[in-house]
């Protein structure tokens, strides 16, 4: 797995220091950083998010006044920094045989 995600990162937050000059409290994170739980989880640790609004019905068929905003986030399979293939560990063992 590539180090892209940290080094673009690292690089970025000194480049923005150097900037800002004296400051304190600095804090930067990918935005869409997530956590991921389970066996096999994605190695990218941000995601892409399509951002879904709707308005949904109530039980007695009317439209509901608000709308709904939620928003679905994809993971990536290659690194749009170097390209390398972020397949998981058990889909890289299934094609090699092993
Ligand atoms: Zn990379």
């Amino acid at each position: 797995m590539c180090e892209c995600f940290d080094n673009v990162k690292n690089k970025v937050i000194k480049m923005y220091k150097d900037k800002i000059g004296k400051h304190e409290d600095f804090k930067a994170q990918w935005e869409n950083y997530s956590f991921f739980f389970g066996k096999n989880p994605p190695k990218i640790p941000v995601t892409i998010p399509i951002y879904i609004k709707y308005r949904s019905f109530k039980k007695n068929g009317n439209p509901c006044r608000n709308l709904t905003k939620d928003s679905q986030g994809l993971t990536i399979n290659f690194c749009p920094f170097c390209g390398e293939d972020q397949k998981r560990d058990n889909e890289i063992k299934k094609e090699t045989g092993s």
